[in-house]
């Protein structure tokens, strides 16, 4: 595996790639690796010749009282997780020459970003989008795979690259989840012990919904209100949201007649957590979906 910092030469690597007819495989993340991000590295493989995975803190995206100063960071392990994957290379460019001085552009993704994290981090889709634009232009990726855990993420990526006209493929990898339900997450690092225990409730929350719906209900208030009483029987948890909407335009739905986004996002302690799920009427849909494994 090789490993690139400098942007000019990541743009010369996908040039040269590109020129010799080869596909490029694209997985951006944060770091702090596990798992989940691992799994998305494959899918990526499996779907190209070569393959990037990028790490960088997105300083961007981050809001003015969240977790940019201590998001947990382990280069040395993050780097060999990846060339145990098979990863081409690790791109790990600087802020600096990311915003360099000057820098004044972003990309705004407009009625997708407004609601459900969006409403509690107002600028936050901003500078995901504006992060992934950039970094589309400097790994010139054929195909990129985002995690079905950042659902919103998934669906502003998606609207972006039709938008803009971005020539990418863009693949939703299902959640890799904890043996006991817990979606991984580098900031489940912040939690205690106790707190690690809590956190299970998203999961249950989204089970006991899914359970509900399997039985036959529609009706979203009474749906959300099942996992709602889950996340408040919590002591240690503090439901951020819990809404149906629909996967494709993220709009609130009053029923589930399609396969519907159950999302929720909650905080245990300090630490924000997000999950979701896709809920299908069975009777009218003839199954169940679930985007957990
Ligand atoms: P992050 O490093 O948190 O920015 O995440 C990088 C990518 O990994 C994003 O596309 C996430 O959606 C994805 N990801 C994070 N956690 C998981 C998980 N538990 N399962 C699948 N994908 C994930």
């Amino acid at each position: 595996m090789d490993t690139i910092t400098d942007i000019r030469e990541m743009q010369r690597w996908a040039d040269d790639h590109r020129r010799a007819g080869r596909r490029i495989g694209f997985v951006p993340t944060m770091g702090y690796l596990h798992a989940g991000h691992l799994s998305l590295v494959a899918e990526a493989r499996r779907r190209s010749d070569v393959s990037v995975a990028s790490i960088f803190v997105n300083p961007l995206q981050f809001g003015a009282n969240e977790d940019l100063a201590r998001y947990p960071r382990d280069l040395e392990r993050d780097s060999a997780a990846l060339h145990g994957a098979g990863t081409d290379v690790l791109f790990l460019p600087e802020v600096g020459a990311m915003y360099p001085e000057g820098f004044q552009t972003a990309v705004t993704v407009e009625r997708v970003t407004t609601g459900l994290c969006g409403a509690s981090r107002p600028t936050h889709f901003r500078g995901v989008a504006t992060v992934v634009a950039k970094l589309f232009n400097l790994v010139k990726p054929h195909v990129a795979v985002f995690g079905c855990k950042d659902f919103q993420q998934l669906v502003t990526i998606r609207r972006m690259v039709a938008d803009l006209g971005f020539d990418i493929d863009v693949v939703g990898a299902p959640i890799v989840r904890e043996p006991d339900g817990l979606a991984m997450s580098s900031r489940n690092a912040y939690l205690a012990p106790a707190e690690r225990r809590a956190a299970r409730c998203l999961w249950r929350a989204l089970m006991a919904a899914a359970a509900l719906v399997d039985g036959g209900e529609t009706d979203a208030v009474r749906i959300v209100a099942a996992a709602q009483r889950v996340l408040s029987a919590e002591p240690l948890a503090r439901t951020d949201y819990a809404e149906l909407v629909d996967p494709d335009s993220l709009e609130p739905v009053s029923a589930v007649r399609g396969p519907t986004l159950l999302a929720i996002a909650a905080r245990i302690g300090g630490t924000r957590l997000i999950d979701n799920c896709v809920l299908a009427n069975r009777r009218a849909e003839g199954s169940a979906v679930d985007t957990s494994n």
